[in-house]
């Protein structure tokens, strides 16, 4: 007696590893109306990838990129 068998589990405790993602992304909103109803036209070979607005029907290949959590702090006003 007193012999405790060791539970493999105890390679367990290695795997607390914190995995943060911390990359943070924002929404592709368009440039002219400020709509985030866009659309993925699709990529097609080296060209950049076309996002159309629903909204205004306009394309661009330059999204506004804009972080909501940020938003929250309104400055003026
Ligand atoms: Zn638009």
């Amino acid at each position: 007696m007193g012999e405790r068998e060791t539970p493999s589990n105890e390679d367990d405790r290695e795997e607390d590893i914190k995995i943060e993602v911390s990359q943070k992304r924002g929404i592709l909103v368009c440039p002219f109306c400020g709509s985030a109803d866009l659309v993925l036209l699709g990529v097609a070979g080296l060209t950049p990838p076309l996002y159309l607005c629903r909204k205004c029907g306009r394309t661009t290949y330059t999204p506004l990129e804009i972080f909501p959590e940020n938003d929250t702090k309104e400055s003026g006003t």
